[in-house]
């Protein structure tokens, strides 16, 4: 039995950075991954002079957390900022792809919308708050109609979750949208008002917030935080079962026994501090003996299917100018995909000379029978689909499908309520933690954000212990 202060279960970028924020304030800590490598969904794939990342393709330094981390894991000199141009996002509408307007003049000029569909925002202001649980669906219809769900919203949610505006709970998937409406009463409003109280506090608007990777791919990040915990990671071990019993003169803690397989041997670790941070379907089931209505409530949260079709094409294939990020499919224009990154474009370094990569993304919520296709037929959807959206000829030069069985976690109605029942585990268990992207947000940023709250409340509960 090894036995350690905190052991922190998945070395994806939640387990990681709570690993590294409680290892700087000199606690003795481990982080089990059962993969031989760390990252979790953040894997960067080097191949013959393609750069092909199979999860994230970039992240948003929403938080100063980012900086922190840079400096602590010396990572500024591999930092890279997106291109200037990756502002310009496109949106399909029957077949031709739409500039997504970033200022009112331009709005008003955008064919994404007919004239009616434009009126209907002057009437945002003067609607009422809704009084029950709403999707991102109903609360985008009942306040800035259908037109903006279909050519705004539904192809965002598409983008972000792999998800469906139908079934995802605006309040927690989209928390700031459903605070403008509680706080102000209303996104137009929110908005104006938001930007003057940020003005008074000097601070930066979020969707200002800069993307962001490295020039060896979003993977530098939980490797660097790897190298720098060394033997702290222990990779190749899969916990297997949880057990607990309380710790005499403590009252009311516990010490948490976990065993479980490293490269096939059998291993046990013990801690009076767990922070659980692997996905809400694996979660359920190593929590089922301790208590079978946390694993009910986590194995409610879906995950669908997703998989990412890398493409790489000579540039001079390329019909149209790749001057953006990419382009989003609204459900409305009934493709087989969901959008492309036009990776190339965004960030140096991910396609050889003369080469242009394309990721495109196919399933999610919408969907998710796509996914039932072999590799040879997902990529001949998309390279069908760039043909005619993208004006693109001939076969690609290069080719990887990445599959995720279980992609993105789904805030759906009723999820409020699931993450009510991880609370009251917690506080039923003194020392365990439940951490990850199916709690407080989706992107990496999220993550690292509450990574560090989670450290935090670890310290308290150490604090507390100690009195
Ligand atoms: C296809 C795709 C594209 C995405 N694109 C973006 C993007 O562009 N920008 C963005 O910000 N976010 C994006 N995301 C979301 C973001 O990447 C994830 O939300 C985030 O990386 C999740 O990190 P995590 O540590 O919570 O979970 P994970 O990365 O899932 O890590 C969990 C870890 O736990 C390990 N584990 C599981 N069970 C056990 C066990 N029993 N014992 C030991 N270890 C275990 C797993 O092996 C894994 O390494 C994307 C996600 C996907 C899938």
């Amino acid at each position: 039995m090894e036995d350690h202060s905190v052991i922190v279960i998945g070395g994806g970028i939640s387990g990681l950075a709570t690993a590294w924020w409680l290892h700087k304030t000199g606690h003795n800590v481990i982080v089990l991954e059962r993969d031989i490598s760390v990252g979790g969904t953040m894997k960067t794939v080097p191949d013959n002079g393609w750069l092909i990342e199979t999860g994230p393709n970039s992240a948003l330094e929403t938080t100063p957390l980012f900086k922190t981390l840079y400096a602590d894991l010396h990572l500024e000199s591999e930092l890279i900022y997106a291109n200037e141009k990756s502002d310009n996002r496109y949106i399909l509408k029957n077949g031709s792809l739409l500039p997504l307007p970033m200022a009112p003049g331009k709005f008003l000029k955008s064919k994404l919308w007919s004239v009616n569909g434009k009126l209907r925002l002057l009437k945002e202001p003067f609607v009422g708050r809704a009084g029950k649980e709403e999707t991102i669906a109903e609360f985008v219809t009942r306040r800035l109609g259908k037109e903006f769900l279909d050519y705004a919203i539904n192809p965002f949610v598409a983008g972000v979750y792999a998800g469906n505006p139908e079934q995802l709970s605006v309040r927690a998937a989209f928390p700031k949208l459903y605070a403008l409406e509680e706080k102000y009463g209303g996104l137009i409003k929110g908005q104006i008002k938001g930007v003057r109280e940020r003005k008074r506090r000097a601070e930066k608007a979020k969707d200002r917030s800069r993307l962001f990777s490295f020039v060896n791919g979003i993977q530098t990040l939980p490797d660097a935080l790897s190298k720098a915990l060394g033997a702290k990671i222990r990779t190749g071990v899969t916990v297997e079962t949880i057990s607990m019993k309380p710790i005499d003169n403590h009252n009311g803690s516990f010490l948490y026994e976990l065993s479980g397989k490293e490269k096939g041997n059998a291993v046990t670790f013990s801690a009076p501090v767990v922070v659980m941070a692997i996905p809400a379907y694996h979660a359920a089931e190593l929590l089922r003996p301790i208590t079978p209505t946390i694993t009910e409530s986590l194995s409610k949260i879906f995950y669908p299917p997703v998989a990412e079709v890398f493409l790489g094409f000579e540039e001079n294939r390329i019909g149209i100018p790749l001057d953006g990020f990419g382009f989003l499919v609204p459900a409305k224009e009934q493709r087989k995909i969901l959008g492309t990154i036009w990776s190339s474009a965004i960030f140096p370094n991910r396609a050889p000379k003369g080469f242009a990569a394309l990721t495109t993304f196919v399933g999610g919520s919408r969907q998710p029978e796509v996914l039932n296709a072999d590799d040879k037929e997902l990529t001949s959807i998309a390279v069908g689909e760039l043909h005619s959206i993208m004006k693109i000829t001939g076969e690609p030069s290069y080719v990887r499908v990445t599959r995720w069985r279980r992609a993105i976690p789904q805030y759906h109605l009723g999820h409020l309520a699931i993450v009510e029942q991880i609370e009251r585990f917690e506080a039923e268990h003194p020392g365990f933690f439940i951490s990850g992207n199916f709690r407080g947000g989706i992107a990496v940023g999220d993550c690292v954000i509450n990574s560090e709250k989670i450290s935090g409340r670890v310290l308290e509960y150490f604090t507390r212990r100690s009195q």
